[in-house]
């Protein structure tokens, strides 16, 4: 493309895009709205902060719910900082990749204790801080503070590998997107941009029947002019994710059951769990009940889908005379009160697997 064309191009696509956000920016509890971002007015870093950890693999509409229980438990970084980290892990079950929840804290004690809980502006300094890589530096750096940073998300990922036509499967393909969201964003405004950018990917410009239709950009899109939208951004062949194999035991007795804690490392590290056979990332668990007596066993009956793996799960059930344990991870539940365990969604779904197993039994 000729340079004075491209200058255009880049021109345009930054005028329609700052445009379109006045009128038609999604009301996040995070976010404040155009009319207020234009005459100065900048959100609160640690609402920026922690929608955009949530955010992280997470769509919006799942995260709101969580956002707004957190601010209302947690309304200040030093509330967050001063919290257990149990209490942190539990209040984050169902919103999945833990790691998340334990250098939320982490950085909260951090910002609290070394910055008196006051963010760094810059991007360099926000990398620093445990759970923030280069997309939330960014993210932070422009839309709490004002910055000009270059912010890449999936949906911005995709909009901008559609609008320049980028050829490169990812992830190569990542730094020319890179290159050309620099291009097209602003000195001022780049926070407003940035969510304008991910307003559009989320609405119009999805994976799937983008609406092209109705689009500010679609007059200089490249994928468009060739009617090639969901063709970008090119994706690498897919590679088959491998299974694995565990067990959990449901162990019942007086309407209470066992429940114990994932270990401190690896997958849902600390988080409280079912009994269960040291399964991993890494490896099928050994099957190995913590006691001996007469189960009943469910073959497959709990499916999960991980980035990395997919798991299958036994369930090992057995409802009968008390049971004593002498391990001090280990916690008899309610059962009526077990949607206060923060249990994470794998083990969420053992629970209501079983609640409908003992209703079609009781019918
Ligand atoms: Fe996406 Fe279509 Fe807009 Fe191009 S015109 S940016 S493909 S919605």
């Amino acid at each position: 493309m000729a340079v004075d064309s491209l200058t255009a191009k880049v021109r345009n696509i930054s005028t329609n895009i700052s445009a379109h956000y006045v009128d038609n920016a999604r009301k996040l509890p995070w976010r404040v709205p155009p009319t207020q971002s234009r005459r100065g007015k900048l959100p609160d870093p640690y609402h920026v902060w922690l929608s955009e950890i949530m955010l992280q693999q997470t769509t919006v509409g799942a995260v709101k719910g969580y956002f707004e229980k957190f601010i209302e438990r947690w309304p200040s970084i030093h509330d967050l900082a001063a919290a257990n980290e149990s209490d942190v892990l539990a209040a984050w079950a169902g919103l999945g990749y833990y790691a998340r929840a334990r250098n939320l804290h982490k950085c909260a004690l951090q910002i609290s204790k070394n910055f008196r809980g006051i963010f760094p502006q810059k991007e360099s300094e926000l990398l620093q801080l445990p759970g923030v890589g280069a997309y939330t530096a960014a993210a932070i750096a422009a839309i709490a503070f004002g910055e000009r940073a270059v912010v890449v998300d999936a949906n911005i990922e995709r909009l901008v590998a559609r609008l320049f036509a980028i050829a490169t499967p990812l992830p190569k393909g990542k730094s020319e997107i890179r290159n050309k969201m620099d291009l097209i964003t602003p000195k001022e405004s780049a926070g407003d941009f940035a969510q304008a950018c991910m307003d559009i990917g989320a609405s119009i410009c999805t994976a799937k029947n983008p609406k092209c239709e109705i689009c500010p950009v679609q007059t200089v899109c490249a994928a468009n002019e060739f009617d090639k939208a969901e063709k970008f951004p090119v994706k690498p062949p897919k590679k088959q994710k491998p299974i694995r194999k565990a067990r959990f035991f449901w162990i019942e007795e007086e309407s209470k059951v066992l429940l114990s804690t994932r270990p401190d490392k690896g997958m849902l590290a600390g988080m409280r769990c079912l009994p269960d056979d040291d399964w991993s990332a890494r490896q099928d668990g050994n099957a190995v009940a913590p006691i001996t007596v007469n189960w009943k066993v469910f073959n497959n009956a709990i499916q999960h889908s991980f980035t990395h793996f997919s798991l299958e799960v036994d369930l090992a059930v057995y409802r009968g005379e008390k049971i004593v344990t002498n391990n001090d991870d280990n916690i008899w539940w309610p059962l009526e009160q077990i949607e206060q365990a923060g249990l994470p969604t794998l083990y969420a779904k053992a629970i209501r697997w079983m609640a409908k197993k003992k209703q079609e039994d009781d019918t």
